[in-house]
């Protein structure tokens, strides 16, 4: 065994009602917060911010996707203008997204209350939207100071995208599994993660309220968010980009539909990291299991249904294999476009059994 692990250095506050200790996290890296949240959630975040009493400086209610700079400088002058020394970043991975612009650009301190399951707010990935155009980076001063998960916040997410976004979550982890920097901690995180978000999703999707769900979903989503920051992504990441560029495919559902081709794929050349996989979803094959539990989820599984066109598979074929990247196995473009034959049908994935 061999490996180099360079845990972040995050501070974790877990557990139902822990918003009622904001005010303690932000007294230890600041003074003057300033709120940031999306327009849905304002109300949520004008209450956080009544209950911070003297500390909150201010709101800022403008977060959006993709972190548009406009959005990021708009912030910072209402940081400036309040004298602002920190923020608070209430909501999901928009709303931490631009906390974390505001982070590396002017050096604003933040601490995270997620409210999705994005995972973001423990990495050290950050992205920025110019003229349409997203640069992404790594980089350790984006990452927030404190992440306050508190599962009470999550039972208004509406059942379709704690699913979406819960799906995505088990992707992380998956990948962590073989991926080529991965090492046993981050293994024992991606498993932990996908046994407990295959378990809480359907939980959660039939009856949203249920706050043990709730808790270990938020759970499952610290390990793959903490995996994802820990780990380079493979095959199913990459792919999943390309069609999302080439074809405007939406994220969270293409990710869901891609990914147990993906492991199916890969599953020859990751014996240990499938027998993981395979543990943590009852002993079965993960390609399949993954399949029927995105089945069982009401998940779209045809790239067909998501925008893809036919033609575009041997586009996306000739793409992936352009740019070479780690991946258990090696790429080829007949490989990908039986792949993506199949993904394009919603048929389940080629498999080879592979169980714990
Ligand atoms: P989001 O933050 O865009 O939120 C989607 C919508 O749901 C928003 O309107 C939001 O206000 C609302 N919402 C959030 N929590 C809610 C709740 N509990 N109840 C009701 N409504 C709620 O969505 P997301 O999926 O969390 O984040 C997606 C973004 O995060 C993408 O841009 C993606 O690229 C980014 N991301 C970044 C990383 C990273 O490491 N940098 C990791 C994962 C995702």
């Amino acid at each position: 065994m061999r490996f180099t692990y360079e845990p972040l250095p995050y501070r974790i506050i877990f557990g139902s009602g822990s918003i009622t200790q904001a005010a303690e996290e932000v007294r230890r890296i600041g003074k003057r917060v300033l709120v940031l949240s999306t327009p849905e959630q304002r109300g949520d975040a004008q209450a956080l911010a009544a209950s911070l009493g003297d500390l909150a400086v201010g709101q800022f209610d403008r977060a959006v996707m993709h972190v548009p700079v406009a959005t990021v400088e708009a912030a910072a002058a209402v940081a400036r203008e309040l004298a602002a020394d920190c923020t608070i970043a209430l909501g999901g991975g928009s709303t931490t997204g631009l906390a974390k612009a505001l982070s590396l650009r002017f050096d604003l301190p933040s601490i995270a209350i997620p409210t999705t399951y994005a995972g973001s707010e423990v990495t050290t990935i950050w992205g920025l939207t110019e003229n349409g155009v997203k640069t992404t980076g790594r980089d350790q001063r984006v990452l927030p100071r404190a992440v306050i998960y508190d599962p009470d916040l999550t039972l208004s997410l509406p059942a379709g995208l704690s699913v979406a976004s819960g799906l995505n979550a088990i992707a992380h982890c998956v990948e962590g599994l073989y991926a080529v920097d991965g090492n046993p901690i981050v293994s024992l995180m991606a498993e932990d993660g996908i046994r407990v978000l295959a378990k809480s999703l359907p939980v959660i999707l039939a009856d949203p309220a249920n706050e043990e769900a709730r808790a270990e979903a938020l759970y499952g989503c610290w390990l793959a968010g903490s995996v994802l920051g820990a780990a380079s992504v493979a095959l199913h990441h990459k792919l999943c980009h390309t069609l999302g560029g080439a074809f405007d495919m939406p994220h969270a559902q293409t990710h869901t539909a891609v990914l147990p081709h993906a492991v199916a794929y890969n599953a020859p050349a990751a014996p240990e990291a499938m027998e993981r996989a395979s543990r943590a979803l009852g002993g079965r094959d993960p390609a399949m299991a993954l399949y029927d539990l995105a089945k069982e989820l009401g998940a779209e599984m045809a790239l067909s249904r998501l925008g893809m066109p036919h033609d575009g598979i041997a586009k996306a074929a000739d793409l992936a294999t352009r740019n070479p990247y780690p991946n258990p196995r090696p790429i080829t473009e007949a490989g990908i476009a039986a792949l993506l034959e199949r993904a394009y049908a919603g048929l389940p994935p080629e498999s080879v059994v592979v169980t714990a």
